[in-house]
Order: structure tokens, then sequence, then C-alpha cells
């Protein structure tokens, strides 16, 4: 369908080897346990994958955005949270190398590109997620720093990652509240940085999700992302442009696991005589699910291809992100009817894809928020 290079051909075949080796053996009991192995996280320093999008003068890879996308599919197509582990890291790295200074870049991103400083995105407050414009963190300048006050929510990677990109009001009387929102650079262990409640969630365990709360956490002005306040809105959602690319593939991931899952299942399981696979209610479902499986990852190359043309990408991302979520949430849900009882029950896989499913709907923007930029998008394309 697409085309890598062979140097990206052969990361994608690591990568691969490495979800079936190294991923595979952990999954089902690190969901159960909540935990996803430390060790693990080392040797995915040591391979590379915390460096992929960074670029090559400051210690990464610098992969396209479509060989990341296959990343991510390869890693969620054996557990969702092993993709999870560099999600919000490589936005943070991806906004830092777009919107930083050579100072930033040349402080941070050597240092991510080898995991040493893991990264992690704090936009949601616990009154504002969709609505980021909305948040209530201020920024207040005070001689050579920025200090921080409010809250964050639902911060992955918040413990074990140690540094945080933050969104926080230098001006909060601006309108649209966007213009007034700075992005800093805020490196765990600042005092006044304080992680309080690790949450419980349905899916997508093994990383922690957490609340940070920022108590007159003062940070140096110089971590103010390019230097130049009321730019942090912009450069976030230029990141997560490429996020939406990457949950999309996630999606594709999982909702590849679930379908092959489900026609290996059809073809062993009878009833009434014969393999299920011979009955047609089962064969229409494992059409529709291959069907658009098949279509999400179209989406998704769509946009990576855009993506790496140097173009904005908005609409093919958004779509992407909106097909292929609200397709893995239907193939998993189908993979659990064609598994009966046993997708009920722990014995198989499938019930961990459809609890991982849902959250590839919310993260990064939900349904609807992309369904509004798909029509914004939209407005402007067919303007008259
Ligand atoms: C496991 C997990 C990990 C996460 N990780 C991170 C992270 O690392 N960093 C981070 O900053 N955030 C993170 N989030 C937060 C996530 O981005 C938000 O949950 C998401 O953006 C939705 O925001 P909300 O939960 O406040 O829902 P709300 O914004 O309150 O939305 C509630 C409902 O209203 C709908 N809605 C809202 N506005 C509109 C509108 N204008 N039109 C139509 N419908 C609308 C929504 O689609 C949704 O159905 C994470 C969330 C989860 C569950």
């Amino acid at each position: 369908m697409y085309k890598l290079n062979a140097e990206e051909s052969s990361i994608i075949d690591m990568v691969r080897q490495f979800a079936e080796s190294e991923v595979r053996p952990i999954a089902q009991k690190g969901d159960d346990m909540d935990e996803f192995p430390l060790e693990v996280i080392e040797k995915m320093k040591e391979l590379g994958f915390f460096g992929l999008t960074i670029p090559e003068e400051y210690g990464g890879s610098n992969i396209s955005s479509m060989a990341y996308a296959n990343v991510f599919e390869e890693l969620s197509f054996v557990w969702m949270t092993a993709a999870g582990v560099l999600g919000t890291h490589s936005l943070m790295a991806n906004v830092i190398t777009n919107f930083g200074t050579e100072e930033q870049k040349k402080e941070y991103l050597p240092k991510m590109a080898i995991g040493e400083k893991w990264g992690a995105l704090g936009l949601t407050e616990p009154h504002a997620g969709s609505d980021v414009q909305n948040i209530k963190t201020t920024a207040v300048r005070k001689g050579d720093t920025y200090v921080l006050n409010g809250a964050k929510t639902f911060i992955t990677n918040a413990s074990y990652g140690n540094l945080l990109l933050v969104l926080a009001k230098t001006d909060p009387k601006a309108v649209p509240g966007g213009k007034g929102i700075s992005a800093f650079i805020v490196e765990k262990g600042t005092p006044g940085y304080i992680i309080t409640n690790k949450m419980e969630k349905l899916g997508y365990r093994g990383l922690d999700t957490s609340e940070i709360v920022f108590e007159n956490c003062e940070v140096p002005a110089e971590n103010l992302v390019g230097l130049e306040e009321g730019q942090g809105f912009i450069q976030v959602m230029a990141g997560l442009e490429v996020g939406r690319i990457n949950v999309a593939s996630r999606a594709v991931g999982v909702a590849r696991a679930a379908f092959e899952q489900s026609v290996r299942y059809a073809q062993e399981r009878k009833t009434f005589g014969k393999p299920i696979a011979q009955h047609q209610a089962i064969q229409l479902m494992l059409a529709d699910m291959y069907t658009s499986i098949q279509a999400s990852r179209h989406l998704v190359v769509a946009a990576a291809e855009k993506k790496d043309r140097g173009e904005r990408c908005d609409l093919e991302a958004g779509m992407a992100k909106l097909f292929a979520s609200e397709t893995c949430a239907t193939v998993t849900m189908n993979a659990m009817r064609i598994h009966g009882g046993y997708g009920y029950s722990k014995e198989f896989p499938v019930e961990r894809y459809y609890r991982d499913a849902p959250l590839m709907i919310i993260g990064e923007g939900t349904s609807e928020i992309q369904r509004l930029v798909i029509a914004k998008n939209l407005m402007k394309k067919y303007e008259i």
C-alpha cells in the first residue's frame, strides 16, 4: 500500500520482533497488575525507541510520520500500553523540535532521544479537557522565572516520566483564551511540582495516569517554549495533529489484533456441527471488521503522507483518528460477540482489547471534537 525506505522497514521489523518477544509475554500480567515492567522500558531506550522522531542532529533517528504510525500499530497490536510509553513523549519532542529555541533543543532533545528524559504532556485540568482554552493554571513572571499555580489531571506517565510540557495562562484575560496560553518545559523534582493521585482505569493499564498540582512552582524563564508568551496553544495543537495520526494507528493495531484472534477462533469453534466461521452471520461480521480496519489504515496513510510532504494535515488526521477509533470500538465489540462467553473471560485477550479501545475515542480529542475539527477544515476547503 505504501513504501518505507530500507532503513525504516528494518526499524519496523525490529519493533515487531521486540513487541512479540518482549511485550507479548508481559502483556496480560501487566494489564492485570496495572504495571509495565521498567526493565522493558530500559530495553526500549537502548533500542532507540525514545528517539525515533527526534532529528538526527540531536541524537534521534528522525523517521517519517508514516514509519512512526507503523511503530504504533505494531506495538498496539501486542499491547496498546507499549505505544503509550512513547505517545506523549514524542508529542513533547515534536513541540520542542518545531517551536523550541536552539538552546532548548540542545538541552532537551538529546536527553529525550536516549530516554534519560521521558516526556509527558500536561494540558487537561479537572474542569477542562476538550475546552483547553479554558484552563486555569497560571504562570506569572517573577524575575528570571515563571511561577506556576494550578492542577492538571489524567496525565499519562506523570510519575514515571520526568519532563512535562505544561500549558498555563500567562495572560488569563486574553480573548479567545488560547491567545493567553504559553507552553513550559517543567522538570519533575522542581519544588512545588506535586504528583498527587494515581488514577484507576478501565484499560490502558500499566501506565500511570495521575494528577499533578503546581503550588508556587518556579520554572526558569528560559523554559518557556520558543521564549514567546501566548504561543503555547498553537504549538501544542500543531503537535496534536501528529498525535492524532498515532492514536489512529494504535486503534488500527488493537483492531487488527482483535480481528486476527476472531478469524482464528471462528475457524476452531464449532456450533451446530460446523465451525462458526461457516455461519453467515459470523462471516458478515468478519467481513465488516476487516473492511473497516483496512479503510482506517488508508486514512492513516493519507494523513501521514500529507504530514511527510511538510503540509498541515488537520483534516486528514482528524478523519483518521475519528474513523479508526470508532472502528476499533466496533471491531473489539464484535470480537467479543464472536468469542461468546470466552470473549468476556480472561482466557482470551479479547476482553483487554475491548477495554483498551475506548481510550482512542477520548484521548487527544474526543470523536465529537474530531468532527468539529473536520467540519472546520471542510468550511475552509469548500469556502464560497
Ligand atoms: C487514560 C487517559 C489518558 C490521558 N492522558 C492525558 C495526558 O497525558 N495529558 C493530557 O493533558 N490529557 C490526557 N487525557 C485527557 C484527555 O485528553 C481528555 O479526557 C479528553 O480531551 C476529553 O476531555 P474531558 O475528559 O474533560 O471531557 P469533556 O471535555 O468534559 O467532554 C465530555 C463530553 O462532551 C463532549 N464535548 C465537549 N465539548 C464538545 C463540543 N464543543 N461539542 C460537542 N461535544 C462536546 C465530549 O466529546 C465528551 O463526549 C487522558 C485521558 C485519559 C482517559
